[in-house]
C-alpha cells in the first residue's frame, strides 16, 4: 500500500467512526442541516436529571447538533 492509500484507508476509517458517532448520519439538525448530530445518551439524560434536577431543559431532548448545540 503506497503512503496515498494508506491516506485513504485513513480518510474511510476516520469517516467511519464519525458515522457511528452520529448515528450514521440518520439525521440532520433542523437549524443549520448539519448531519453531525448526536442522540444524546441515557447516560447524559440521567446524569442531567441527577445534577439539575427535573427542571432540566435537557430532559424530553433526544438529540443534539454538534454543529450549532442546538437540542430538540
Ligand atoms: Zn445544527
Amino acid at each position: 500500500m503506497g503512503e496515498e492509500g494508506w491516506r485513504d484507508f485513513q480518510k474511510v476509517v476516520h469517516e467511519d467512526e464519525e458515522k457511528k458517532k452520529y448515528n450514521n448520519y440518520m439525521f440532520t439538525c433542523p437549524m443549520c442541516n448539519s448531519k453531525n448530530v448526536k442522540k444524546i445518551s441515557t447516560v447524559n439524560r440521567a446524569t442531567s436529571i441527577a445534577i439539575f434536577g427535573l427542571a432540566s431543559n435537557k430532559i424530553n431532548k433526544q438529540y443534539e447538533c454538534d454543529n450549532c448545540k442546538h437540542k430538540w
